[in-house]
């Protein structure tokens, strides 16, 4: 499932190709995403310019001159850039046509994704708006997670993935970020000293600071058929590493089951 850092990607990617150019047409082959796409998107955004390629959590938006299409991945679905003529595949499910020659084509084998286009501040919308601070921003601080985190009882890896509290990081950068900052998945989230709140609040901004850098250089294809951009697996202390030695100590890592999702942690190296 792409997850923040590869949204991110997503949206440097696009970037480029997108801001500045006028949208041609709108091409929609299949409605019937997540919600379905509104009939009369194509003739509201056609002929409009593209003025910023944005994201929040894991919706891109692309503002227009009027309104801003809000764009959703889902589980499975991809943007690409690419030239017009390029025959469309199995689950393309719409194009927007730029005056470069160039489409972006979305496709999306699952149709847990969304288009949808908003007028007024996107950020008012009912989707976004009681969204937690962006975990690469400033509103993201010791402070804030230290706030958070007093008189919770939830897990800290749970308080991690609560989108109320923390835009969803993703399950593998929920642990990554635990292991780093040396703190157990199980323990309770106000049981966290202020000094652990701090490594943990640096260790989440390094985590996806690095997944965006690394599936920054593998832009065509950036995503692996497993959902993680490749070259951040090599990099992965504990996910998906039970039994296998932990980088730092050599303990075998252990994994457990959360909230229906597996965790990753070494015994050694977290309190
Ligand atoms: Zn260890």
């Amino acid at each position: 499932m792409p997850e923040l850092p590869e949204v991110e990607t997503t949206r440097r990617g696009i970037e480029p190709h997108t801001v500045g150019r006028k949208i041609v047409s709108l091409d929609v082959y299949e409605p019937r995403l997540r919600w379905p796409v509104q009939a009369d998107m194509p003739q509201l955004v056609a002929g409009q310019k593209v003025l910023h390629a944005k994201r929040r959590a894991k919706y891109l938006l692309l503002e227009l001159e009027t309104g801003t299409l809000m764009i959703h991945l889902g589980m499975s679905g991809s943007l690409r850039v690419l030239p017009a003529d390029t025959p469309r595949l199995t689950h393309d499910h719409f194009d927007v046509l730029l005056d470069s020659g160039s489409v972006l084509r979305y496709n999306d084998p699952r149709r847990f994704g969304s288009l949808m286009y908003v007028t007024g501040d996107p950020n008012e919308h009912p989707l976004l708006v009681d969204l937690a601070p962006e975990p690469l921003e400033e509103g993201f601080n010791t402070e804030y997670l230290w706030q958070a985190t007093r008189g919770r009882k939830v897990t800290i890896k749970q308080l991690l993935m609560n989108s109320k509290l923390v835009v969803r990081v993703g399950n593998i950068y929920a642990s990554e970020a635990l292991f780093r900052a040396q703190v157990r998945p199980r323990r309770q989230a106000k049981s966290l000293s202020r000094l652990e709140v701090a490594k943990l609040t640096r260790a989440v901004r390094q985590v996806l600071t690095m997944a965006i850098k690394v599936g920054g250089t593998t832009l065509r294809d950036y995503v692996g058929a497993d959902g993680l951009p490749g070259y951040f697996r090599q990099k992965l202390f504990v996910y998906e590493r039970a039994k296998e030695p932990c980088r730092k100590c050599g303990t075998p890592v252990r994994q457990l089951t959360q909230g229906q999702r597996s965790t990753y942690f070494c015994p050694t190296c977290q309190k």
